[in-house]
This record gives C-alpha cells, sequence and structure tokens, in this order.
C-alpha cells in the first residue's frame, strides 16, 4: 500500500480568506478574467473560480507536502500590500481570495487548491487619480492582455472597461475598486522593450525593493520550515502518522 496520504482537511463552516497579489488579465475576447502569478507558475492564467496546476507540471492535485506547488495566500492584507510595493509588481492587484478545496497552513498564509476571487483591488492611475477602470497595457501572453487601472482621462480614445463591468466578468459575487492603500504603477515612460529609458527610475538600485522581497523569502522559508518539521517529526515517530 502506499504511504501517500492527501494533505488533511479541514471543514470550516466559511472558507477561510486571504490575500495576495497577482497580474490582471483580459481574455482575448474580452470576456474573461484573469490573473497571473507572480513566482512559481508564472506564465498560467487562472480564472476568477480555478484549481491550482501543479507550476513543476507533476501529475498531482496541489497542495502536496512533496511540492511547493499551488495557491499561495497571505492572512494579512498588510503584507500583500508591501509586498506589492516591490518595483518588480508594480503591475499587480490586491486580491482577497476564498481558499476551497485542500490547504496546508503556514505560519503567514496559506498553500490550497482551489481559489474564488471575491475582490480585486486596483491601485490608483498612474497619473494619481483614482482609477475607475481597466485598459490594455500593450503587454501580454498568449489569448491574454495584461491590463492595469487608469482613470478616464488617461484612458482618452482607448476602452475603458469600467470596474462594474469588469466585476461582472467574474460573476455576481466579485467586488472591483481603486484601493488608495496600494503602491500605484511607475508613470508610463517611452519603453525599448522592457528596458526603461527612465534614469532616475525609482527602484533601479534595489533598495525599495529589498524589504517586501525579504518579507516574500521569510514567507518561503517559513513554509520550508513546516516541511522539515513534518518530516523530522516522521522520523521521529511524533509527526502524522
Ligand atoms: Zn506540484
Ligand atoms: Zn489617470
Amino acid at each position: 500500500m502506499s504511504g501517500f496520504r492527501r494533505a488533511p482537511r479541514e471543514r470550516p463552516d466559511r472558507p477561510p480568506v486571504g490575500y495576495k497579489i497577482a497580474r490582471p488579465m483580459l481574455s482575448a475576447d474580452g470576456t474573461g478574467l484573469g490573473f497571473r502569478g507572480v513566482s512559481l507558475g508564472g506564465d498560467i492564467v487562472y480564472g476568477p473560480l480555478d484549481d491550482a496546476r501543479c507550476g513543476y507540471e507533476r501529475r498531482h492535485r496541489p497542495p502536496s507536502r512533496w511540492c511547493a506547488c499551488g495557491f499561495y495566500c497571505l492572512h494579512d492584507a498588510g503584507a500583500a500590500i508591501e509586498l506589492g510595493c516591490a518595483t518588480e509588481y508594480r503591475d499587480t492587484v490586491l486580491l482577497e481570495v476564498a481558499v476551497l478545496g485542500a490547504y496546508l497552513r503556514h505560519e503567514r498564509g496559506m498553500r490550497f487548491e482551489r481559489q474564488r476571487v471575491r475582490r480585486v483591488h486596483f491601485p490608483r492611475c498612474a497619473c494619481g487619480r483614482a482609477s475607475e477602470g481597466v485598459v490594455d497595457t500593450g503587454e501580454g501572453v498568449l489569448g491574454w492582455r495584461a491590463i492595469t487601472g487608469s482613470c478616464a482621462a488617461c484612458a482618452g480614445h482607448r476602452a475603458l472597461l469600467r470596474f462594474d463591468a469588469y466585476a461582472r466578468l467574474a460573476g455576481p459575487e466579485t467586488v472591483t475598486t481603486c484601493d488608495e492603500r496600494l503602491a500605484p504603477p511607475a508613470p508610463a515612460l517611452p519603453r525599448v522593450g522592457s528596458l526603461s529609458l527612465d534614469p532616475g527610475a525609482p527602484g533601479q538600485d534595489g533598495t525599495d525593493a529589498l524589504v517586501p522581497q525579504l518579507a516574500a523569502e521569510a514567507a518561503l522559508l517559513q513554509a520550508r520550515l513546516d516541511w522539515f518539521q513534518l518530516q523530522l517529526g516522521k522520523l521521529t515517530g511524533q509527526g502524522e502518522s
């Protein structure tokens, strides 16, 4: 008999809630919302209600104690907002998600099987005004356009998909707002490929990105520690049987 066991399931009355950052996407035909993660599996676009796929392409259902894949979220919205300050994450939104299916609880967050996006928080428009909807950024992946929050003035002649219409694409329970707490995207600058032409672009020296990155490292380290502790527990006969 195999000694493999599914991750333990808790059965709470209401699904736990977590917070994360993700890159918002809109399907090519404009009818589907998508989200790309910021680390492992960042090339996968997930729908507002979706199951995690293994980012290592192993054939199993996340989460598993022997694989690092699955959806991740933090317990604390503030910690997710800190992550979003990092230069490389300025194109993200803050998501409030319901944690569904099997999940593993860590000190700072959870790793889990199934996710429903309940709230999408966009930062202000790059001009500083409140964002009112989303516009195409001009980037994307196969079948999906990357989008960003924009005010109506900056959208100009481009199509602005207003937040209420955007949220309706995800279903009746999803709410989308502009959130003043979030670090806004960098102002639009002439770009050559992904190279910014602005010599004084913030964060080029990496200092303002250091603290959030350390926080992310700490979260990952904690997950690993939990795993090692479990293995140790098994070896000494004190862990789960
Ligand atoms: Zn996996
Ligand atoms: Zn604007």
